[in-house]
């Protein structure tokens, strides 16, 4: 049993985040994971460090051996701690590049592969064996922990979204504009809930939430609630 904000949890819970981009899963699985001294995984991450990698290495995303092959052969590892997640691809730290408009643009396609998803789910499964993890995607509940202690499915207005995509964009120095962001995420959307492979879904017994009109400090109370509704235990 360990104490947290004040309460007696009854074990180092696992809590899943899954929506679309610019739903607000990556600030409110940061600050929750800070809050609760929890690892934050950004599950993304990981999709754009190999979709990074194939850009590099020129790799033809329809060329299914040579794909099921650079998935043998890539070193990825990662850092997760409680306030970030970075990727090192060969030895080298590569999470700087992964917000690279190109590698957005593909990631949708190649996390769409096989060989990719399965190298992944393992390396997701490692990382939260003990617990204790805010892990943020797109099949996190469904796929990767399944038994997860909490499962959120957040969403919000396209419009909304795009508009905030925007807004990070610019603050990484990135040019863009609202409606080339939102038609990009819209695309991205698509491809991602369409796909035969773990598609964008909300589980059954996922808790469902939607930003549009909250404040990033609204999301986070709002899950905190479910946080100690499931995982404090009863006073003896
Ligand atoms: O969350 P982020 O925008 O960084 O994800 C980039 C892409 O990686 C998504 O558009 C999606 O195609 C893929 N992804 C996925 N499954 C996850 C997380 C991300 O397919 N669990």
């Amino acid at each position: 049993m360990s104490t947290l904000l004040g309460y007696h949890f009854k074990k180092p819970l696992v809590i899943a985040i899954d929506g679309p981009a610019g739903a607000g899963k990556s600030t409110t699985a940061r600050a929750l994971a800070a809050a609760l001294s929890y690892l934050y995984l950004d599950t993304g991450a990981l999709y754009r460090a190999m979709t990074w990698k194939i850009i590099q290495e020129k790799i033809d995303p329809d060329n299914l051996s040579e794909i099921a092959s650079f998935c043998e052969d890539i070193d990825l590892s990662l850092t997760v701690t409680g306030k970030k997640t970075e990727v090192w691809v060969d030895g080298v730290n590569v999470t700087a590049f992964l917000r690279d408009p190109a590698v957005t643009k593909l990631s949708s396609r190649i996390s769409a592969l096989a060989p990719v998803r399965k190298k992944l789910l393992v390396i997701q499964q490692q990382v939260g064996e003990k617990g204790g993890i805010v892990a943020e995607g797109r099949d996190i509940g469904r796929v990767v922990f399944p038994d997860a202690d909490l499962k959120f499915y957040f969403d919000a207005d396209a419009d909304v979204r795009g508009m905030r995509r925007c807004k990070d964009l610019k603050k990484q120095g990135i040019k863009t504009n609202i409606s080339s962001t939102t038609q990009a995420l819209k695309t991205r959307d698509f491809k991602d809930t369409s796909r035969k492979l773990s598609p964008l879904k909300k589980d059954d017994d996922a808790i469902v939430l939607d930003t549009t009109d909250l404040n990033p400090d609204e999301v986070l109370q709002a899950i905190l609630k479910e946080v100690v509704r499931v995982g404090v235990s009863c006073p003896d």
